[in-house]
């Protein structure tokens, strides 16, 4: 038989799993364009040109057995060098080659992390709503996770219940800003306040707490939000990267963590984030992909393409009566169930072939998550059934 833990593991990802059947089924019945499927956040803008242009060219000239080899377990240093100077460039940072570990995207650099850093009861503190899988990236490594409860007003972190929640064994904080599921973007007197929080915390405790710094939806943002740059706010923070969908590769894995020389025992956490990505079985991030990466650094998708998603979907959502924040980040849309039990809400949003996914899936029931990575039509579509919706169940 299969192990304790992987049973639950089972159970939940049969839930995912039935969304996407579902979906399936819908589109056998109805045919597939009058099905909206908003329930995952896998970009439908194609990847930018430069892409494929470089993968060419890396094919055509440069050497194969070099290409497609073994390298050094945190990635090619060229790459890392290429990275480290695109972000001092951007943020006025001074980081090295020896900062940046190559990662198979965001969930291998987070994995690679936790394992770094977690003894078995250690904490990882996270916002709610979260991306539900930092719950079982905490648990491979015996970690517990702690979840401050979300300000459903604004979405911002609640820092006043975080305070009472960071404890001696409080080893790590996660913040994901452009966020999933809300699109909030966590503003520079938020960020100030918690890493205000985060030291007196340390020095009380006598304790070192990492701050970790997800953010794959970083280059998504829209009405030109400034997003901090979390380094130069607080000395212990690791950011992980990825470009699953500021590039549109999510299915080559590939993003980077930066791990500065100002977080403590900075040489620790990064010979032991090279071992973790060899141990964890990743051995290294994807060869031609950190080379691709390298040649893309100034290539962005078409983030007009989501805003104008983004435009349709929350102002007809809004007309229609429901509640929700407009997102300044990332592509979901983040909207009040108008039932309290809002997988009843999803369920009744099927009948109209709307595929949603419910808040409790980021730990933030009476809400629900529509992913707007999907074509304007789909959008335009999609419509009437929520039209319907609103006139069913928004008083
Ligand atoms: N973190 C957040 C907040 C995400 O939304 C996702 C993917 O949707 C990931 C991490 C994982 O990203 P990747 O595909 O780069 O592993």
């Amino acid at each position: 038989m299969i192990s304790e833990k992987m049973i639950g593991y089972v159970q939940n990802s049969s839930a995912i799993r039935a969304m996407f059947e579902e979906g399936k089924r819908l589109a056998g019945i109805y045919g597939a364009e009058n099905v909206y499927d908003f329930s995952l956040g896998n970009p439908n803008v194609a990847a930018p040109e430069g892409v494929n242009k470089a993968i060419i060219e890396i094919i055509n000239e440069e050497n194969q057995t070099a290409v497609h080899g073994y390298m050094n377990n945190s990635g090619y240093e060229d790459v890392r060098e290429a990275i480290a100077q695109s972000i001092n460039k951007k943020f006025g940072t001074a980081f090295g080659l020896r900062n940046i570990i190559m990662t198979v995207g965001a969930a291998g650099g987070l994995n690679v992390i936790f394992k770094t850093l977690l003894n078995p009861g250690d904490e990882v503190v996270a916002f709610a709503p979260y991306f539900g899988e930092y719950r079982s990236y905490v648990a491979n490594y015996d970690g517990n996770l702690v979840v401050v409860s979300p300000d459903t007003k604004t979405f911002q972190p609640n820092l006043a219940e975080f305070e009472e929640k960071i404890t001696a064994k409080t080893k790590a904080v996660i913040v994901n800003s452009p966020n999933n599921p809300t699109g909030v973007v966590y503003s520079e007197e938020t960020i100030k306040k918690l890493a205000e929080i985060m030291n007196r915390k340390q020095q009380e405790f006598g304790t070192d707490i990492y701050l970790i710094s997800d953010e794959p939806y970083r280059e998504l943002a829209y009405d030109g939000v400034e997003i901090p740059y979390l380094t130069k706010y607080y000395d212990n923070t690791i950011v992980g990267y990825s470009y699953s969908k500021s590039l549109s590769l999510p299915g080559e894995r590939i993003g980077y963590l930066v791990i500065p020389d100002e977080v403590k025992d900075s040489e620790m956490v990064l010979a032991g984030a090279n071992v973790a990505n060899r141990i964890l079985g990743y051995v290294n991030a994807p060869s031609l992909f950190q080379k691709v990466i390298a040649k893309c650094l100034d290539e962005k998708v078409d983030v007009a393409y989501y805003d104008r998603n983004r435009e349709l979907l929350y102002n007809s959502m809004t007309e229609f009566g429901f509640a929700c924040i407009k997102p300044e980040g990332a592509f979901y849309l983040f909207v009040k169930s108008p039932v309290e039990n809002e997988k009843e809400f999803c369920e009744a949003a099927k009948k109209h072939n709307i595929l949603i996914v419910p808040g409790s899936s980021f730990a933030c029931p009476g809400f629900v998550r529509i992913a707007y990575c999907v074509s304007y039509e789909t959008i335009q579509n999609s419509l009437p059934g929520f039209k319907a919706l609103a006139d069913e169940f928004v008083k």
